[in-house]
């Protein structure tokens, strides 16, 4: 089992990669505790909720709202929660970003920690202390910062994990290589078996390697002041295409992650092969790497990116694959090249 710490600034958030789930009250507090699934981990790891208080939400993007959260609150009431109660999250992203939200916002801030069960919460959602739904349509648009005190992850869950989630997960795996360590790059050409084998030392490292590079820049940057906006890798095109179509968040970031690395291309900064590469490895894991939508919906609906600032909008290029670059350029300029 391996250790990191994030440092945010309301507190420390402690990652546990690779410790069983079995163990997760070894990080719980005596006081009581409430948990917070949805229906499926519910119904296939029954074991967990055996001794605690239990809130069930359903399935689907569209239970991440305002009146999931509100239906979170009237349990909070009914099981008399109160500022010394733990809330743990265990499920997928969708858990975790509006169980931090509520935490967050009940009384104030309840201390609250995660165990993610799907590839994508493990790598990504549950890192970081971003949490929040979405409004009105929009994705994200309601959340704070907020750091977890705890995330625990462990690989037994990717054995139940449908092949679908499995692969989500794996978008948000090679973002983190290609914007910070080619090694890892390498690494995952080299696995692409034991990555579909589900081998569990291969899918650990794939985690540790993740969760180190997103908890390093979480740590000189957690308000997206600067360096983390390298997060946001092929993030921008990928908003309008999970908001558009029926592409899953993880499918929509290697189509993102193509369409940046495109344009780094077109942009001389990137060279051809790394292009190929880059494509040929998503499309090894099985990933999608073409547009599901047309050019112009796309630059029609690029204005309305939460990132951006006025005219411009922060873009990340990839110079090299392990080596990504931000740069505040005008919408327009950037429409131009996807055009
Ligand atoms: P999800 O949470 O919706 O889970 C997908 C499906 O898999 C669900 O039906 C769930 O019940 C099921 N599932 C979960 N774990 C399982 C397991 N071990 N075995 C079998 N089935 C399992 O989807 P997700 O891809 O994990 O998360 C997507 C969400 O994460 C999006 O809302 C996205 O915006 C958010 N997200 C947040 C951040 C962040 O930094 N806060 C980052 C990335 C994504």
């Amino acid at each position: 089992m391996e250790k990191r710490l994030i440092r945010g600034i309301h507190g420390e958030s402690l990652l546990l990669i690779g410790e069983s789930a079995n163990y997760v009250n070894k990080y719980l507090p005596d006081s009581k505790v409430v948990i917070i699934t949805d229906e499926e981990i519910y119904r296939l790891y029954p074991d967990f909720f055996r001794s605690y208080e239990a809130i069930v939400l359903g399935q689907g993007e569209q239970i991440k709202n305002l009146t999931t959260i509100t239906s979170i609150y009237e349990k909070f009431v009914e099981y008399e929660v109160d500022r010394s109660t733990f809330i743990l999250g265990i499920g997928g992203g969708l858990v975790c970003d509006i169980v931090g939200f509520a935490a967050s916002t009940y009384l104030r801030g309840l201390h609250f920690g995660f165990v993610p069960t799907t590839l994508l919460a493990q790598v990504d959602a549950s890192v970081g202390g971003k949490n929040g739904v979405n409004f009105n349509g929009l994705k994200n648009r309601i959340g704070t910062f907020n750091q977890p005190d705890f995330v625990l992850c462990d690989p037994v869950f990717f054995q139940s994990l449908p092949e679908k989630e499995f692969r989500c997960g794996l978008g948000e795996v090679v973002k983190h290589a290609l914007i910070a360590d080619a090694g890892m790059f390498d690494y995952i050409e080299n696995h692409i078996a034991g990555i579909a084998a589900r081998e569990p030392k291969v899918l650990q490292q794939l985690v540790s390697d993740s969760v180190c590079i997103k908890a390093e820049v979480v740590n000189r940057d957690e308000r997206e002041l600067g360096e983390r906006r390298l997060l946001n890798f092929g993030h921008t095109v990928r908003h309008i295409i999970e908001e558009r179509s029926s592409l899953t968040h993880g499918e929509a970031v290697a189509v993102g992650m193509v369409v940046a690395a495109q344009i780094s291309q077109r942009r001389g900064l990137l060279p051809d092969a790394a292009l190929d590469r880059i494509t040929a490895l998503l499309t090894a894991l099985h990933l999608p790497v073409q547009l599901p939508l047309s050019h112009d919906e796309i630059i029609d609906n690029m204005v309305w990116d939460k990132k951006r600032e006025g005219k411009d909008l922060y873009f990340i290029f990839l110079k090299d694959i392990g080596h990504a670059v931000i740069e505040k350029i005008p919408i327009r300029q950037l429409q131009a090249f996807i055009n």
